[in-house]
């Protein structure tokens, strides 16, 4: 790979609507590309297309980028030398590059209404063929090609309505490189002859992509699958321009679940798990769930997103950002799309809560504590780690902990069926026995204590530490008896085994 100018690559989303986890990670390995590279990252909002622009979503797309980490070198309100980022603002200038191309004969004005051109596509269908409007059928049509210099000039005056297409040159077999894929081979009789800029003065994607690309001295393009279809016309606006084309790269596609098809945008309602970094609420108020309202970390979903494609060729899977930079590579990018798997997203967010000190978790155990008004002498520090690896979300903290805080009250049904035998009344007043007798209370010492009992008296532990957990925790989960005995204390520990007792007796 040509890496010898600096880097500087562009994530270039349209703003008609919420960003999705594919443009995520399109914006993503864009990001560790320029970073590993000593390179530049530019954010640049292609709204060209009016008709599908929808006006929160670009704030939506640079808040995604914020939380994620993921900041642009430059962009809208980041100007660099090559501004302005947003194609809107830069409607004056791809005037001047059209005029170019149909003054070079690379494109040429057409007049066909839209009525004209459905019937020709009606026709070609009733045929089961399809109407393309290119080498073939555009010396039959309304365009500068075949209309005198005076008519073209005397419509443009009148203002007609035009577009100008790009004239794609016939029989040649383009010789494509991509990245990833390796050489496409693409005839370009297959083409049609695209829409470049229309008579509102706006420039379509192709030609506003193209010439922002050369202008912003883009080295690397690395978008989704979806563009390859465009190489060929892309690679041959280069050309027409004699400019000198990026390098490219096209990103596999995110396939839903269950592995066929690509991930939608409205997948994430049916799975019930977020396809989007912020929780995104459209014009209807139809609201859908955002990572970072759904408790995950930006760490955990940018770890998620860049396996999702890419290999680091070994074994490890949890990176760090830094970590991802110093790895990434786009020749460990795979050609074939990547299953999205909801469990595993929810995997990396264990492992990285994982990584979170207890000091941290411990802040966020008080602060919840808090709002729930409850006062303790205990060692949150202590429950923290005791319950640190039960963690996927900060969130779990409660639900993994609450019974050091609060003597359970209600039993878990099943749990309760499950422990409670004959003879369990007995053994828990004998356990209350013993346990009177430990003087040194901590973990350690009481399991030893309680065991050898256990041995001598002929009890199965399980007869004994199963309803004892019961007692303390309300269930069946939880971490190890004995280190919650010691924490929530002799007395209280007796007091809950006993509460248990009459709440079976009763
Ligand atoms: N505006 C295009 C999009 O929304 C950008 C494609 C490209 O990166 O060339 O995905």
């Amino acid at each position: 790979m040509n890496t010898s100018s600096a880097v500087r690559v562009r994530f270039a989303p349209s703003p008609t609507g919420p960003l999705h986890i594919g443009g995520l990670r399109t914006a993503l390995y864009n990001y560790l590309f320029a970073k590993k590279h000593q390179g530049t990252f530019i954010l640049r909002i292609e709204d060209t297309d009016q008709t599908r622009f929808v006006p929160k979503a670009e704030t939506y797309i640079k808040e995604s980028l914020k939380w994620c980490g993921i900041d642009y070198d430059e962009g809208p309100g980041k100007e660099g030398s090559y501004g302005p980022y947003k194609q809107s603002e830069r409607k004056a200038l791809y005037k001047e590059y059209i005029e170019k191309l149909i003054a070079s004969g690379w494109a040429y004005y057409a007049f066909d209404t839209p009525d004209e051109l459905d019937k020709l596509r009606n026709e070609a269908e009733a045929q089961k063929q399809k109407f393309m409007y290119n080498h073939a059928t555009r010396s039959t049509l309304q365009n500068s090609l075949t209309l005198s210099k005076e008519k073209v000039t005397e419509k443009l005056q009148n203002q007609e309505k035009y577009v100008v297409r790009f004239k794609t040159p016939q029989a040649r077999i383009l010789c494509l490189k991509d990245q990833i894929r390796g050489e496409i081979q693409v005839d370009t009789n297959t083409l049609d002859d695209k829409i470049l800029f229309k008579s509102d003065g706006m420039p379509t994607y192709h030609l506003a992509n193209i010439v922002d690309d050369h202008l912003m001295q883009i080295t690397h393009v690395i978008r989704g699958e979806e563009w390859l279809p465009s190489l060929a016309l892309h690679v041959l606006l280069y050309e027409a321009f004699g400019w000198q084309a990026p390098e490219f790269a096209h990103l596999p596609l995110i396939l839903k679940p269950v592995g066929k098809g690509k991930l939608s945008k409205r997948d994430g309602d049916k799975l019930g798990f977020p396809v989007f970094p912020l929780q995104w609420i459209d014009a209807d108020n139809k609201v859908s769930m955002g990572y970072r309202e759904e408790g995950f970390y930006p760490e955990a979903v940018l770890n998620f997103m860049a396996l999702l494609g890419w290999n680091p060729g070994t074994e490890k899977e949890v990176f760090s950002l830094e970590e991802l930079i110093t790895s990434f590579d786009l020749n460990r990018v795979n050609k074939s799309g990547a299953k999205f798997d909801p469990e595993k997203n929810k995997w990396f967010q264990q492992q990285h809560i994982q990584q979170k000190s207890t000091q941290e978790l411990s802040q966020h155990l008080k602060t919840l504590l808090e709002t729930k008004n409850i006062q303790t002498d205990l060692n949150i520090s202590h429950v923290v780690s005791l319950v640190k690896e039960r963690l996927i979300f900060t969130d779990d903290l409660w639900q993994q902990s609450h019974f050091f805080f609060e003597t359970p009250t209600i039993y878990d049904a099943k749990a309760v069926k499950k422990v409670w035998k004959t003879d369990t009344v007995k053994v828990l007043d004998l356990l209350i026995q013993q346990l009177e007798l430990v003087t040194d209370f901590t973990a350690e010492n009481t399991a030893q204590e309680i065991k050898s009992w256990a041995k001598t008296a002929e009890i199965g532990l399980g007869k004994i530490m199963m309803p004892l957990r019961v007692a303390l925790v309300g269930s069946l989960s939880g971490p190890d008896v004995f280190e919650i005995c010691a924490l929530i204390g002799k007395e209280n520990s007796i007091a809950r085994i006993k509460n248990f007792v009459t709440y079976k007796n009763v």
